[in-house]
């Protein structure tokens, strides 16, 4: 048959007709001047076969338009092959919704890259910058598509130099003029680097990092993102502003610039622009990637496809996309997450328990107390022995604010375990805090005649194997210890519950060690007494049943808190010495970040001479710190407890949980030092008695976020407002230790902003457990194995099927 080449331009007419047009088109960073008409226009009439990718092409955003232009030169490009023709169109027309289909360097038929492939795959990532790339967890191209930026730039809108205008944020993109180190007097190296573009000149400069000064050569391309200054009457600077070097001109640099472009959390030896490009040649693989979720759950969650959202937060053609994107990423992390935590519960419940009705003993030791519990603590008992009564293992967390009177509620719940003829372990963070749990179990239990025992790191030799055949030998008794519980070699031959005390402070690993003792599953109680926000509680003690204390004993008054400077502290003290002078005690507490830093530890050393020969002469001011042996920290507690020594000036060693009514005044140095978290635990330790108690913030503090915290300190008592607070301040990893606390990291997911999708995950997630236990059906399976292999391991999940 005749070609009317009238009608229809041959292949070669329309490639040779075309390309020109569109490589400036490219050039010109996709201005849509590159012909006259418009390039919608001419393409349609030169190949029609590729138009649909053009359509609306003059509305079309930056990145749009770019991906659009390369997909037709990249199909113009190709090998004219015949069967190719077919693969060609599909793989490079950008679909309707113009997102970048096709890839740069990556020629459209040379070897397809799979999501599973190594990213070496790509080009520019060689051997070297993949073990840079393995060390931030990314070693598949799948790997590299889910590091998603943690920021953009608009780079869509340049401004011009000459246009800028002191004080703003601003977007330059100019060619390097020079780029020059020299120091000042004061022995300041200052790099300056001038940058002109069509409209100008500007300088950006760098302090004391003489480095900078190599990465910038003349003649260069280079984007320069930062606040305007003034530098002098006609001249503007820009101070440490974010950098990046260009590729010179061609289709590279369209992925770096002219666009909103990511940005990501990378080791220094990696650049942006390494990154970026290697994410821009594997976004063909995202349409090969599976989503994990079941259809009939996309649907009902109303959830897009996964590689639309990836593709928008890679390259967004406007912000306004991110937050949805995030928030469908969001969604299914949480709900991968609330089922590997649904899952765990369910597989524990499987077990086996002791039923543990307490023979009595628990009432006998209720009668023997001096006061009748709240009744928040007699809601929470009722759930606990509504928990040991059943064959079923016990998950459950108690909250209650410091001062609630959690103990008791332990004390109650090792009595069902011991009246039943089991043994009951209780463990704490510190030496500390065993030893005083030790001291009040031993009197509540004494005249029950019931067994208390301890296990302490310094425990040795005779006295040591004598504790362990105890344990061993399965009768029925109460052990109190720190991580010394759950060493190798300790063994419990009838372990019926665990009680962990002070729970943020241990990891979930080592609660389950613990539980590993024991031939059946032992019932698990954990106390914290640090108020987790609920989302943080979901998340990470998700696979718990959460009881709250919230209510106080009677007579308490909430402490008067004051921030002060250190200039006046002399007042502080003048307090301290009248209170005593009441017969009551006070604490001073000095910040020590680490237990081996020397100069802190003196630090404190030094005040207490400091105290007893000045401020504080004439009372009795003990000393106690980390380095102590336990011997001494017993002693010097003990002096405390029975108000021979009249202050306590401790470091953090006295956080959590230390327990002496009589104690009316905590002194904190340096306070702004502290976390919110810490300095609530610490001002917890007054305020246990019916006397009005006192808490002093001492400090001057430097930052922002110092003096925030004290504000909070000194304006609320509410350990879940500072709570929530101390979130919003830190961050959940920091809030938990996501170390200790085995909290998985959330890569798209914010505790903070996504509590209402958190809560519709978890739904969704026990619905679908329940409905399909392990996960086991076809549809469910590829779900299951993606959860395991984002949260097995963390939350010990085990290998399940
Ligand atoms: P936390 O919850 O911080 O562990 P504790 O268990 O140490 O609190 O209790 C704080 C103080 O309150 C202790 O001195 C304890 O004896 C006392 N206490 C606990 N429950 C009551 C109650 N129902 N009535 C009066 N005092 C109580
Ligand atoms: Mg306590």
């Amino acid at each position: 048959m005749q070609e009317d080449s009238s009608k229809a331009p041959s292949q070669e007419q329309a490639a040779s007709r075309l390309q020109k047009p569109l490589r400036l088109e490219l050039k010109q960073a996709c201005q849509d001047k590159a012909v006259a008409g418009g390039l919608e226009a001419f393409v349609r009439r030169w190949a029609p076969e590729l138009a649909q990718g053009f359509t609306g092409y003059a509305g079309l955003g930056p990145a749009e338009r770019l991906s659009a232009v390369q997909g037709a030169l990249a199909a113009l490009e190709a090998p004219q092959g015949k069967d190719e023709g077919g693969t060609m169109k599909a793989e490079t027309v950008p679909g309707p919704a113009g997102a970048p289909a096709s890839s740069l360097r990556l020629p459209v038929f040379g070897p397809v890259i799979r999501p599973s492939d190594p990213v070496t795959l790509l080009a520019s990532l060689g051997p070297k910058r993949a073990s840079v790339l393995r060390g931030l967890g990314v070693s598949t191209v799948e790997d590299l598509l889910w590091h998603t930026p943690r920021d953009w730039q608009d780079r869509s809108r340049l401004r011009s130099i000459a246009e800028l205008a002191e004080g703003e944020m601003a977007t330059v993109q100019g060619r390097i003029l020079s780029s020059v180190n020299f120091r000042t007097r004061s022995r300041l190296t200052i790099t300056e680097v001038a940058v002109q573009d069509a409209s100008g000149t500007l300088s950006a400069v760098y302090f004391n990092q003489p480095f900078q000064q190599r990465r910038f050569k003349q003649g260069e391309l280079v984007v320069l993102s930062g606040k305007v200054e003034r530098k002098g009457p006609r001249r503007l600077q820009l101070q440490n502003p974010e950098a990046e070097v260009l590729p010179e001109g061609g289709e590279e640099a369209l992925v770096h610039t002219g666009r909103i472009v990511p940005l990501y959390s990378l080791a220094k030896e990696l650049s942006q622009r390494v990154f970026r490009s290697a994410v821009w040649q594997a976004l063909p693989c995202l349409d090969s990637l599976a989503d994990p979720l079941p259809q009939a759950m996309r649907e009902r969650l109303r959830l897009g496809p996964l590689a639309a959202a990836l593709r928008t937060l890679h390259f967004p053609a406007d912000l306004a996309q991110l937050e949805p994107a995030r928030q469908r990423l969001a969604l299914e992390e949480l709900l991968m997450l609330s089922l590997a935590l649904a899952e765990k519960k369910r597989l524990e419940q499987e077990n086996l328990a002791p039923v543990l009705r307490g023979g009595g003993l628990p009432a006998r030791l209720m009668a023997s107390l001096p006061w009748a519990l709240t009744q928040a603590q007699q809601r929470v008992w009722a759930q606990l022995g509504g928990d040991l009564a059943m064959e079923k293992p016990m998950r459950r967390l108690v909250q209650g604010d410091v001062g609630s009177g959690k103990t008791v509620l332990a004390a109650l719940a090792l009595a069902a375990a011991v009246g039943e003829g089991w043994q009951g372990a209780l463990m704490a963070p510190t030496e500390i805090l065993a030893e005083q749990h030790l001291r009040s179990l031993r009197r509540l239990f004494e005249p029950l005649e019931v067994e208390v025992l301890s296990l302490t790191q310094a425990q040795k030799g005779k006295g040591r194997r004598e504790v362990l055949s105890h344990l061993a030998s399965g009768q029925p008794l109460i052990a109190v210890g720190t991580q010394a519980l759950i060493q190798d070699g300790v063994e419990f031959g009838r372990l019926g519950l665990v009680v962990v005390d002070e729970q943020h402070r241990f990891g979930v690993r080592q609660r389950l060690t613990l539980s590993k003792k024991a031939k059946v599953e032992p019932h698990t109680l954990v106390m914290t007494a640090t108020p987790i926000p609920r989302t943080l509680a979901m998340t990470a003690y998700g696979d718990l049943d959460v009881s709250v204390v919230d209510g106080m004993p009677p007579g308490r008054s909430p402490v008067l808190t004051r921030w002060v400077g250190t200039k006046q502290r002399e007042m502080v003290w003048d307090a301290v010495r009248s209170q005593v002078a009441e017969g009551r005690q006070a604490y001073v507490v000095v910040p020590l970040v680490d237990e081996s830093d020397k100069a802190e530890w003196q630090a404190a050393t030094t005040l207490v001479e400091e105290l007893r020969f000045g401020a504080l002469a004439g009372l009795n001011v003990a000393l106690l710190h980390g380095r102590m042996k336990p011997e001494e920290k017993e002693a010097v507690m003990a002096a405390f407890g029975s108000n021979q020594a009249q202050v306590l000036c401790a470091t953090t060693v006295v956080e959590v949980g230390v327990d002496v009514p009589n104690a009316t005044v905590m002194v904190i140095e340096d306070a702004d030092r502290f976390g919110l978290a810490q300095l609530h635990q610490l001002r917890g330790r007054v305020g246990r008695g019916h006397a009005q108690s006192y808490c002093f913030l001492i400090g001057d503090p430097k930052t922002e976020e110092g003096r925030k915290r004290l504000e909070v300190m000194a304006t609320t008592s509410d350990g879940f407002v500072i709570a929530e607070e101390d979130l919003r301040l830190r961050g959940p990893g920091e809030v938990l230790g996501t170390r200790q606390s085995g909290l998985p990291e959330l890569r798209q997911a914010d505790l903070l902003k996504d509590a209402d999708l958190l809560l519709q995950a978890r739904q969704e997630a026990e619905d679908l457990v329940r409905l399909d236990p392990g996960l086991r059906s076809p549809e469910n399976q590829p779900l299951w194995r993606a959860v395991q292999a984002r949260f097995g391991e963390k939350l010990e999940l085990g290998n399940v099927g």
